[in-house]
């Protein structure tokens, strides 16, 4: 049988698992739901197998950000400076080392650090690189990786996974969606899967400030109707006005990017410093990577982010981008 994927590293990743007696494992900062649950499956898959796991990211403090309650990740989580050294590192959709942040040194320092991601530009940083970019979401590969190192996929596992592929998805809308995704899909709802239950923990569970939140940034929102762009923004200021805090605000992205009359859109988010958090939706064909590649950031064709300065000098760099 060939190695899943194709992928010239997935037996030597399976077996330098299952030889190994600790762990580290690692998202990228700032994570989503993608990272969050394949970092907690990897968490409890290589623990039902007895070794060592300490999940971590490299922001400190870490915290388990808003809406991933149900994942429990904070009862789980090593702080990045308490992160053991071990022969074994295990980095989780991150496309590139710096996506791990303060735990970046991690990636050449470990023995043998294995790379699972499915960002098209992924650098292969790894000593062993699982990198498939027409999978859905990290999570999907961390199912497969699991179930070849022997890990019965519960219901809690299953529940991790869930949360990746759903988030990273859309909920099923993006181009990303394959027949292999719905297959796994149909698998995870067969091991019990409480799907109804989570979709109102991710996406039903906003405090009501959060609307008004909303409604200022939708209020504000610019259409560039020659570039077919829509963009907006969140001040410091607007979240103290409004009560909410920036976790509350990464579903923002998917209203602006719900009007026809713009097929590119982006949404700027203050963070404590003072910089902008951008994220890049396209509706396709045109790539909003390429755009944030440009600016130190990175992500996929139709979903992007990086960090900018201003939001108006930034908008008129991006309206030349797009207008060529
Ligand atoms: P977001 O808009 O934060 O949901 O991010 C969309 C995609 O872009 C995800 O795949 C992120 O991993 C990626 N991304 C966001 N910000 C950055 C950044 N500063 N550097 C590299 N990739 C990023
Ligand atoms: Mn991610
Ligand atoms: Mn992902």
């Amino acid at each position: 049988m060939s190695a899943r994927y194709d992928l010239a590293d997935w037996d030597a990743a399976v077996s330098a698992l299952c030889a190994a007696d600790e762990v580290a494992i690692a998202c990228h900062v700032n994570p989503d739901g993608d990272a969050l649950g394949s970092l907690m499956a990897a968490y409890l898959g290589l623990r039902q197998l007895g070794k060592r796991a300490f999940a971590s990211w490299g922001t400190s403090p870490a915290k388990s950000p808003y809406g991933y309650d149900f994942l429990h990740v904070d009862e789980a989580l090593t702080q990045p400076a308490a992160l053991p050294r071990t022969d074994t590192f295990l980095a989780l959709d991150c496309g590139a080392a710096d996506r791990l942040g303060e735990l970046e040194g991690r990636a050449s320092d470990s023995r043998c650090t294995i790379n699972v991601d499915h960002h098209p530009g992924n650098d292969q940083f790894g000593n062993l690189n699982l990198v498939v970019p027409t999978a859905s979401s990290s999570a999907e590969l961390m199912m497969r990786l699991l179930q070849d190192c022997g890990v019965q996929i519960d219901r809690a596992i299953a529940t991790c996974l869930w949360t990746g592929v759903v988030t990273d998805t859309g909920r099923f809308q993006y181009s990303n969606t394959s027949p292999e995704t719905l297959r796994l899909a149909s698998e995870l709802l067969e091991l019990g899967v409480p799907a109804p239950d989570l979709a109102g923990e991710i996406w039903g569970s906003l405090p009501f400030a959060y609307l008004r939140l909303l409604g200022l940034v939708l209020g504000r929102a610019k259409l560039l109707a020659d570039a077919g762009f829509v963009y907006s923004w969140v001040r410091l200021e607007d979240l103290e006005a409004t009560g909410t805090s920036l976790d509350e605000a990464e579903g923002l992205i998917d209203a602006l990017r719900s009007t026809r009359d713009a097929d590119v859109a982006a949404i700027f988010k203050q963070q404590d410093d003072g910089k902008f958090r951008v994220s890049l939706r396209s509706k396709g064909p045109r790539s909003v990577g390429e755009i944030a590649r440009a600016r130190g950031g990175g992500g996929h064709e139709l979903a992007a982010g990086f960090t900018a300065d201003d939001v108006d000098a930034t908008v008129v760099g991006i309206r030349r981008d797009l207008s060529r």
